[in-house]
């Protein structure tokens, strides 16, 4: 049996926040929930002869905001899963979840049904920060949530922060962090702001007051030493976890490996091709074949993307992995990091090379001169 992940997308919010590109829509009737829940599970069923030979390893819902959903909704969902795939008994199960979109009931159903994992948007611990971004909770709505799922026996929980916000300071960052803490995270992930084009906040921003980027890069930098320091080891260049809690999912999409992606705007790697759906609900309602891209990556793109994945883990690019894989050596990529080895953005590992700290703060303009990305 060949291991698969299962990503699938539940695209409603509470509210849209100001800085949102993700394909998400204010959840506006009962409805409108319901049949897109009736419309996701007929196609997940549709996968089960494609997939008679893989084995479920991870099903993560993402979004948008899975937790709006009722349970009876996410208990059917996860039935057709199970009815549809071979799971395995260990399966790591994920949501994410938005303060003040679920309570110890919905929590405590999710338990029961399977859930062992949940991931909540936090994004600052300050009000203002909070109000620039357009989302609606404060940190007491947080701490209500993330405390409800504790109750409810979540043993794996993830807290989402930003960096590079309006009206954000180096010191109220690091508060952000601080205040964390005393709640043991599994799992902290950090994503810098990006300004996405006809955002709101993007079509505003030049009324706000932006960390420059010295500040944003400080503190990244001391976040991941703070962190480090405190338990949350970074493994990715965005991610950090305590030993033994890395999201089992996001590394299927770092290592490259198999993943089917349902619902709007899913994209999946599965059988050798990549594929990619659209956001038009409404066809997707309708039954139709939203597929928006499709393509059969060769093994030169695959080898690129794979280095390219691999760089942005903090255990970087192995060689024996990567032999494994393409059944040589990864030679002339190791060749191209050697100027950026020098000057300390990359450094050599027992089988390879991985960016530093300072490294991933540019990984983008040096990965562009270690791998050919089509185009
Ligand atoms: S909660 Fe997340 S997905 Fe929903 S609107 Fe805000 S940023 Fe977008």
């Amino acid at each position: 049996m060949k291991p698969l992940g299962l990503y699938l997308h539940i695209p409603f919010c509470r509210s849209k926040c100001l800085y949102c590109d993700f394909c998400s829509l204010p959840a506006r009737s009962e409805e409108l929930i319901g049949a897109y829940v009736r419309r996701l599970c007929r196609d997940i069923a549709g996968w089960k002869e494609a997939c008679r030979e893989y084995t479920l390893q991870t099903v993560y819902f993402g979004g948008g905001t899975p937790t709006l959903l009722s349970a009876k909704q996410l208990e059917e969902i996860l039935q057709t899963v199970r009815q549809t795939f071979s799971v395995e008994a260990d399966c790591e199960v994920s949501a994410e979840c938005n303060p003040a979109t679920g309570d110890r009931e919905l929590f405590s159903a999710m338990r029961a049904m399977g859930f062992n994992r949940l991931s909540i948007g936090l994004q600052s611990a300050h009000r203002e920060e909070l109000r620039a971004l357009g989302r609606t909770h404060d940190f007491d709505g947080f701490l209500q949530t993330w405390n409800e799922a504790r109750q409810a026996g979540f043993e794996n929980l993830n807290v989402d922060v930003m960096f590079g916000i309006p009206y954000q300071t180096g010191e109220s960052f690091a508060k952000t962090l601080e205040k964390l803490l005393p709640l043991s995270p599994e799992h902290l992930s950090a994503y810098a702001l990006t300004l996405e084009e006809g955002t709101p906040l993007w079509r505003r921003a030049d009324k706000l007051p932006f960390p420059d980027e010295e500040q944003t890069a400080k503190m990244y930098l001391r976040m991941v030493d703070f962190l480090g320091a405190n338990g949350l080891e970074q493994y990715e260049i965005s991610n950090f976890a305590r030993t033994g809690y890395q999201s089992r999912h996001n590394r299927k999409y770092w290592d490259m490996e198999e993943y089917l992606g349902l619902g709007v705007a899913a994209h999946s790697d599965f059988a050798g091709v990549r594929f990619g759906n659209g956001r038009d609900i409404e066809a997707y309602l309708r039954g139709e074949d939203i597929c928006a891209e499709k393509s059969v990556p060769g093994a030169t793109e695959r080898e690129n993307e794979y280095v390219m994945l691999q760089l942005r883990l903090a255990e970087g690019l192995k060689n024996g992995a990567f032999r494994e894989r393409f059944g040589h050596d990864a030679t002339a990529f190791f060749a191209k990091m050697e100027p950026w080895i020098q000057k300390g953005l990359l450094r050599r590992t027992a089988d390879g090379a991985a960016f530093t700290p300072e490294g991933f703060l540019v990984s983008n303009a040096v990965l562009s001169e270690i791998v050919e990305f089509e185009g």
